[in-house]
């Protein structure tokens, strides 16, 4: 079997994809399949990388250059371009394949790729059209979560176009429903990106224009002091939870130059927390993930107070897969290898396909 790896993409996120791919091929190979990659370009291009063989390609021959135009490296520095194809040309008649698509934030986790897969008919790994769209888009997924009386901090929302009409309307209501400090967020992103914190009015104002550079939808919360507690989710319909993580971390935001750059951040796992309260967070996830319609895998991120109120945080369908990343490292914890994990995605995938057909 051939397992169609697209990577990288034309999201804020470019770059994660590249090295959780990196770290997913890895795991791939080692389970004997051949790898296919597809790196999406930053402009939307997609080029076919040269096949790679199962166990004789030794990991360390798969070094992965970031950048632009990022291939798979046979060896370090040294880059071996792709062909530019057609997207739909990752479906060869005859061949059977499982996509996994370890692309981050829009046009990747997100529904819209998965929509595509869907009418190539191809098996794919991770959350399904409905799931996707659901878990990315904070405005929607908040909604769910109230459906499913999952506490949460308070919160507005609302759009572009309000937002030109009425934007001291709009600063009143979130003054009146929230305390600062707040966030600002656009409703579909990762990484942190287009995410501002902000202490009064002035600031609120110039973070909504940030974050309308990135999305038409914008959700701001009230700010919450907090640990920020995570765990992984795996599978469909039978779908089971890992141990609980902690974010230990130097600064209060975690957003994009703490997560990727400084790489401040210490996991602690399992969370130093209560066990009622790691089964309270356990069972908010478990509701989480059937209420946006999860499939294949998630991470849900929650904020846990000192005296230990739980909200939910958001729900990652594509979450970072890095050596250094949350999810991978929960189910080692767990009692999963990564390269088990990846089996039992690929399973999932087909699973879930074979059950549609
Ligand atoms: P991810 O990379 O996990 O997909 P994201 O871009 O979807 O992240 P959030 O998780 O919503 O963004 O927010 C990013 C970070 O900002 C959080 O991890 C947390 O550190 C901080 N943050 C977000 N909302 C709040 C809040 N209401 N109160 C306190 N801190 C917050
Ligand atoms: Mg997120
Ligand atoms: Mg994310
Ligand atoms: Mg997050």
């Amino acid at each position: 079997m051939k397992i169609t790896l697209l990577y990288g993409g034309q999201s804020a996120e470019h770059d994660i994809s590249i090295i959780s791919a990196h770290s997913i091929c890895q795991a791939i190979m080692y389970n004997y399949y051949q790898v296919q990659p597809i790196y999406i370009t930053k402009t939307g291009q997609w080029l076919k990388a040269p096949l790679l063989e199962g166990p004789s390609t030794s990991p360390e021959q798969l070094t992965l250059t970031a950048g632009d135009t990022a291939h798979w490296a046979s060896a370090p520095g040294e880059v071996s371009s792709g062909v530019v194809i057609n997207p739909g040309e990752i479906k060869v008649e005859g061949e059977e394949t499982i996509v996994f698509p370890v692309l981050h934030g829009p046009n990747g986790e997100d529904g819209t790729i998965q929509g595509f897969l869907e009418v190539l008919g191809l098996p794919y790994v991770g959350a399904g059209v409905t799931a996707s769209a659901n878990g990315m888009d904070k405005i929607i997924s908040k909604r769910l979560f109230d459906n499913s009386n999952i506490p949460q901090v308070p919160y507005e929302a609302f759009d572009k176009r309000e937002w030109r009409e009425s934007s001291e309307e709009l600063i009143q209501k979130c003054e009146g429903s929230l305390l600062y400090p707040l966030f600002v967020k656009p409703a579909n992103m990762g990484s942190s990106v287009g995410i501002s914190k902000v202490s009064d009015r002035q600031e609120l104002a110039e973070a909504i224009e940030v974050a309308l550079k990135y999305d038409r939808r914008i959700v701001v919360e009230q700010g919450i002091t907090a640990d920020e507690c995570e765990v992984a989710v795996l599978g469909n319909d039978d779908a089971h939870v890992s141990e609980v993580g902690k974010l230990l971390k130097e600064s209060e935001f975690y957003d994009y130059e703490e997560k990727y750059i400084n790489n401040q951040v210490i996991m602690q796992i399992p969370a130093d927390l209560p066990e009622a309260v790691a089964e309270k967070i356990q069972d908010y996830a478990l509701k989480a993930y059937r209420a946006i319609d999860g499939s294949g895998l998630s991470r849900v991120d929650f904020f846990v107070t000192s005296s230990y109120d739980v909200y939910i945080n958001e729900i990652n369908t594509m979450p970072g897969f890095t050596p250094y990343s949350m999810y991978p490292n929960l189910w080692k914890a767990t009692g999963l290898n990564t390269r088990d994990l990846i089996e039992e995605l690929l399973q999932l995938a087909l699973r879930r396909f074979n059950a549609k057909q």
